[in-house]
């Protein structure tokens, strides 16, 4: 990962390498009051362009997968704010970055307030681990022809860039919390985070999902609430 050096509005901006192999550029961060904008405008992706060619010459922009933009809720004084506002209400806002890497630790400071304000005991069967979703790519040859012959859904290919198979995604609906839209299984197994972005192996997802939630295609979303992907079909009108 190369860092320049943090400015006003954070960390500058990064070229790094993805743990999936990919490489990621940026960010930029400027002040918005408008709390759904989250689109990427050329004048940012130029300036993520010009700043990250400081640090590493002749990145091959223009092989660029996608771009993202999101929002980094913050108050004044810069500083997260975690704690009981009100009985039994914990409110952990203004969580800017390094908020990922923070994750984890506001976790465990939460769990502290609720149990002292619940007066909570640990559960000594409670089991904390929790095992991920089974990738093939990880396994030998020999293994993956073992699983494949036991549960033939491992052999089915659906994500043709990520190479996500179909084992997978059920495995992604079914557990708890289960994905419900295709974000959900994106963010699961990586279905659609490829070179084609989803164009390919969308309706092939959508089909897995209804089949597997026993429901219409209609219903499912991209991501929850109004995201639906089939609003009709071409033919009504005759
Ligand atoms: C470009 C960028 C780069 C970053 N880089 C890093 C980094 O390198 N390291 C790091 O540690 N942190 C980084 N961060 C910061 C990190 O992403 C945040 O600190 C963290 O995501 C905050 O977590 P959160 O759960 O408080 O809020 P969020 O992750 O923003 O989650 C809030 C959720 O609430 C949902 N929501 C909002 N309104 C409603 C509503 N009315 N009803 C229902 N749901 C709602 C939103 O959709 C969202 O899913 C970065 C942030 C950005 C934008």
């Amino acid at each position: 990962t190369i860092f320049q050096l943090p400015g006003k509005y954070g960390k500058g901006v990064l070229v790094t390498p993805t743990v999936h192999g990919n490489l990621l550029v940026g960010p930029t961060a400027i002040d918005v009051d408008d709390k759904e904008a989250t689109a990427t405008t050329a004048a940012g992706l130029a300036e993520v362009r010009e700043k990250s060619g400081l640090a590493v010459k002749d990145l091959p922009m223009r092989q660029t997968i996608t771009s993202f933009a999101g929002l980094r809720a913050h108050e004044p004084r810069h500083d997260f704010f975690i704690g009981e506002i009100a009985p039994g209400f914990v409110d952990c806002a203004a969580i800017e970055s390094p908020g990922l890497s923070s994750a984890p630790a506001v976790g465990a400071m939460v769990a502290d307030i609720v149990k002292n304000s619940l007066h909570l005991e640990a559960d000594p069967a409670f089991d904390p681990t929790r095992k991920g979703i089974l990738d093939p790519k990880t396994l030998s040859f020999e293994e993956r022809a073992a699983l494949i012959k036991e549960k033939p859904a491992y052999g089915q290919i659906i994500c043709r860039c990520e190479s996500v198979t179909e084992g997978e995604i059920i495995d992604a609906i079914h557990r708890v919390p289960g994905a419900r839209s295709l974000d959900g299984v994106k963010r699961r197994t990586r279905a659609g985070m490829g070179r084609c972005q989803a164009g390919f192996c969308s309706p092939r997802v959508m089909e897995i999902l209804a089949r597997e939630l026993g429901v219409d295609q209609s219903e499912i979303t991209k991501s929850g609430g109004k995201s639906k992907i089939i609003v009709g079909t071409n033919k009504d009108a005759f």
